[in-house]
C-alpha cells in the first residue's frame, strides 16, 4: 500500500509529517510534503486523514476491492468527506459528521 502526495495541493502544513507512525514522509526543498519510502507505508491512512485539503490520495488495493481506486479526504469542521475515484474515473462520497462517530 502507498500513497501518493499532490505537489500542487499541498501547503506544507506537517501535519501528515507529524501523524506517520513510520515518519515516511519528508518535506523537500519547496516545503512540500513527500513519501520518502514507499515501500515501507502500511496503509494506516493516518495522514490522509490529517490532510484537510485532499492532498493526499491513498491506493486502494486489490485486497480490498480497490481495482486501482484512489481514496482522499477533504475535512471542514466537523464534516468530513472521503472521496473514491475509481479507475474509470467514477467518484464514490461519503460524508461523515465527527460529531457523530460514538453514535453507534
Ligand atoms: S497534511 Fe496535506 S497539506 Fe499538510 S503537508 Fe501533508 S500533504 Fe501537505
Ligand atoms: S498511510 Fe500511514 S504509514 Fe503510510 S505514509 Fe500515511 S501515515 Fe505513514
Amino acid at each position: 500500500m502507498s500513497i501518493r502526495i499532490n505537489d500542487e495541493k499541498c501547503v506544507g502544513c506537517g501535519l501528515c509529517i507529524e501523524a506517520c507512525p513510520g515518519n515516511l514522509i519528508k518535506k523537500n526543498e519547496k516545503g512540500k510534503a513527500f513519501i520518502k519510502h514507499e515501500r515501507d507505508c502500511w496503509g494506516c491512512t493516518s495522514c490522509i486523514k490529517e490532510c484537510k485539503i485532499n492532498a493526499i490520495d491513498f491506493f486502494l488495493g486489490a485486497d480490498v476491492g480497490g481495482a486501482g481506486s484512489v481514496l482522499s479526504v477533504s475535512s471542514k469542521g466537523d464534516i468530513n468527506t472521503w472521496m473514491i475515484t475509481k479507475a474509470d474515473g467514477s467518484v464514490e462520497e461519503i460524508v461523515i459528521n465527527k460529531k457523530d462517530a460514538n453514535k453507534y
